[in-house]
């Protein structure tokens, strides 16, 4: 079914289409990989709700999920990578099979957060799953076992992602016109929701 386009979305990165193929084989691989673990999926709030639901039900095997959410502290314009926890996990990781699940890796300091956050409560095993993973420069590489996509160093929405809290119920992924958030910098104004 043809997508009408966002006024403040300048082009579609991913179709629903290509957002779902790949979902679908994320699952499959992950339901491959873990045949017989006890997975836990931990979706990070807000962003990879979407992403979470919809790769939850192409994964063939026992599961549970949790969520946290968290918040970039620091610099406006740029994650700092120094996160507070706005809503902890309700489950205790200890001998789980974790896969954190994400929307986005930009510059990777926020899932580098997450990672040592959580290694610290002795999982059996801990893996990322991030949706996007943007090709731009890092200080050091970043590393997710599982990627959806890699994508431009553009600011993007949709499919989860927001700018100011909107657009998350967007199908697609799409670059977000400049106008929109008035500005030659892409960087969300108070870090991550
Ligand atoms: P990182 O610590 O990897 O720089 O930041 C990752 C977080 O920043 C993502 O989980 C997301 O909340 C936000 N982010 C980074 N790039 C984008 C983008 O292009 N669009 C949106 N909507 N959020 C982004």
């Amino acid at each position: 079914m043809p997508q009408s386009l966002h006024a403040d979305v300048e082009s579609v990165l991913l179709t629903a289409e290509q957002l779902a193929r790949r979902t679908r084989e994320l699952g499959a691989q992950i339901t491959a990989d873990y045949r017989g673990r006890d997975l836990l999926l931990v979706g990070v709030l807000k962003g990879a709700a979407v992403f979470l639901v919809d790769l939850v039900r192409q994964i063939d095997l026992p599961l549970q999920i949790d969520f946290m959410a968290i918040s970039s502290y620091g610099a406006s314009t740029q994650s700092s990578g120094v996160v507070r926890i706005l809503k902890d996990l309700d489950e205790p990781l200890d001998g789980r099979d974790v896969l954190v699940v994400e929307d986005i890796i930009d510059t990777g300091l926020t899932l580098g957060y997450i990672r040592r956050l959580l290694e610290a409560r002795a999982p059996a095993s801990l893996k990322v799953c991030g949706l996007l993973y943007k090709e731009r420069p890092r200080p050091a590489e970043v590393h997710a076992e599982y990627v959806g996509f890699h994508i431009p160093d553009r600011f993007v929405v949709g499919y989860g992602l927001d700018y100011a809290g909107r657009y998350r119920n967007l199908p697609y992924v799409g670059v977000l016109k400049p106008s929109t958030y008035g500005g030659e910098s892409y960087r969300r104004p108070e870090g991550r929701t």
